[in-house]
């Protein structure tokens, strides 16, 4: 599933093909995905100029001066850039066609799993924020307002354990199950610790820790950005050397004792009894 640095790689790797430039059509394949597509898309965006690109959590944000268009890569969506005319494959639901002085290309979404999602906010409905599938997130990680304070602050009244606190997403967005379990080890942090006894100063680490690890998947994930100019754009989770994740019964690498995996809330946690208290 594509978590936050690929979708914020996807955002830079897609921004200067399309930021500046102006909407020749939009196609659309097929009713929908996850919902309908918007109505009227076509008509309500050819013309326009795309302004710029955000990002607010998961959600990609291609923005105009009459709204926002919110893109959502599901669980296996992808977004490329493609010169006009390049045939559509069976999963290739939605292209967005844009131009400039230069020529035409295709912003085209690929989604096998159909989970994603594009939708459109009227910016007559007020600031993107607002709209209903992102109102009710959490900071972002590589924010000025995301701190070990306000993990501190918003979790005094938490007893769910810090792992599945940080998943939930309604405190601090982007911090899906793998970076969730390498924050906390590299916090040292029990991701069983109930999220309201944790100390102010674990929760610096912890903050710190997030920070770091989401920076790095960006980071590493910048070197594929040139898949978003070819027919072959990636998808997944960018591959990197994890600590815990995916280890079960491996040696921690920095203790030797085996990692443990339990399940927390359906999903599996990784973490080293040791290294973690
Ligand atoms: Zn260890």
């Amino acid at each position: 599933m594509p978590e936050l640095p690929e979708v914020e790689v996807t955002r830079r790797g897609v921004a200067p093909h399309i930021e500046g430039r102006t909407v020749d059509r939009v196609e659309m394949r097929r009713e929908g995905l996850r919902w309908p597509f918007p109505e009227e898309l076509d008509q309500l965006l050819a013309g326009r100029t795309v302004l710029h690109t955000a990002r607010r959590g998961k959600y990609l944000l291609i923005v105009f001066e009459h709204g926002t268009l919110i893109v959502h890569l599901g669980m296996s969506g992808h977004l490329r850039v493609l010169p006009e005319g390049t045939p559509a494959n069976k999963h290739d639901h939605f292209d967005l066609v844009v131009r400039d002085a230069q020529g035409v290309q295709v912003l085209r979404l690929t989604d096998p799993r159909r989970f994603g999602a594009v939708l459109w906010h009227p910016a007559g409905e007020g600031p993107v924020d607002a709209h209903l599938l992102l109102r009710g997130l959490g900071v972002e990680p590589l924010g000025e307002a995301f701190s070990g304070e306000l993990l501190f602050r918003a979790t005094r009244r938490r007893n769910a354990p810090i792992k599945q606190v940080l998943l939930a997403g309604d405190i601090v967005v982007g911090v899906g199950n793998i970076y969730a379990c390498e924050s906390l080890f590299r916090a040292g942090i029990n991701p069983k610790t109930a999220a309201g006894r944790i100390s102010r100063a674990r929760y610096d680490r912890l903050a710190e820790a997030i920070r770091a690890i989401l920076a790095q998947a960006i980071e590493r994930g910048g070197s594929t950005l040139r898949d978003f100019i070819n027919v072959n754009g990636q998808s997944g989770y960018f591959q990197q050397e994890y600590f815990v994740y995916d280890r079960a019964g491996v040696p921690c690498r920095v203790c030797g004792a085996p990692v443990r995996q339990i399940k927390q809330g359906q999903r599996s946690t990784f973490y080293c009894v040791n290294c973690q208290k």
